[in-house]
């Protein structure tokens, strides 16, 4: 059987990585692995079991000891910590507005950097999150970096907030985009950062569908290479 194309998508914060690398990877039944998601559902237990975030030791303990998975689900990716099913929690404004300093520690990095490999092994994969073609995947067969304007990407979470009940006003999910943005590319481990070899994908003006076949069509040239 042909082994699977690697695929990492980075990006800034809402740029629609998450619904396209689902798309991509349904696509080619690849698995696909959201990393923040990963990196929420331990600011979730963090501030559950009230540890401070700013001791990366604590928190590298906490993630050690903490069983998280990702099972497929009819939403794409059900996200469990110790059993506990985090999907809809992990995306509340206090997760969101804490874990990009959870993430910024290297004891926590190490072990999620760990974890993701594992889980992407032997299989097609389709990876999004901050770090992959530059640090989690650097030898991946294909590299987007995915982005849009602050504007349009906080016009989506709204959108996305809507469906899921969230009332958050789009001032506010601007202010917390650009926010973290700014930590993430500012970070000393693995910041937020276009790989050389990643390929630029500004989403501005154009449809999910259109950034999916895209997409697509590079995995297919990779494919045929
Ligand atoms: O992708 P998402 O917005 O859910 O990611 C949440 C946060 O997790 C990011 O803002 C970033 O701080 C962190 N993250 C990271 N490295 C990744 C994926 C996410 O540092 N590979």
């Amino acid at each position: 059987m042909l082994k699977g194309l690697n695929i990492a998508i980075d990006g800034p914060a809402a740029a629609g990585k998450s619904t396209i690398a689902k798309i991509t990877a349904e696509k080619l039944q690849y698995t696909y692995i959201d990393t923040g998601a990963m990196y929420r559902a331990l600011t979730y237990k963090a501030l559950e079991e009230r540890i401070d975030i700013s001791n990366g030791k604590a928190l590298g303990e906490l993630l050690a000891k903490t069983n998280l998975l990702l099972v497929p689900s009819k939403n794409g990716q059900a996200v469990l910590i110790d059993g506990k099913d985090v999907s809809e929690a992990i995306r509340t404004s206090e997760v969101t507005n804490a874990v990009s300093e959870v993430a910024a520690h290297q004891a926590v990095r190490t072990l999620m950097v760990e974890k993701q490999r594992q889980l992407g092994e032997g299989t097609g994969v389709v990876m999004d999150g901050r770090d992959i073609g530059t640090h989690v995947l650097p030898n991946a067969d294909l590299k987007i970096f995915m982005t849009a304007s602050v504007e349009e990407r906080a016009l989506r979470r709204y959108a996305e907030n809507q469906t899921r009940g969230i009332d958050t006003p789009l001032a506010e999910l601007q202010q917390e985009i650009r926010e973290r943005d700014e930590a993430d590319s500012n970070r000393k481990v693995s910041p937020l950062k276009q790989a050389e070899d990643a390929i630029l994908l500004d989403t501005t003006s154009m449809t999910i569908e259109e950034v999916a076949d895209e997409i697509s069509r590079l995995a297919k040239e990779r494919l045929e290479r």
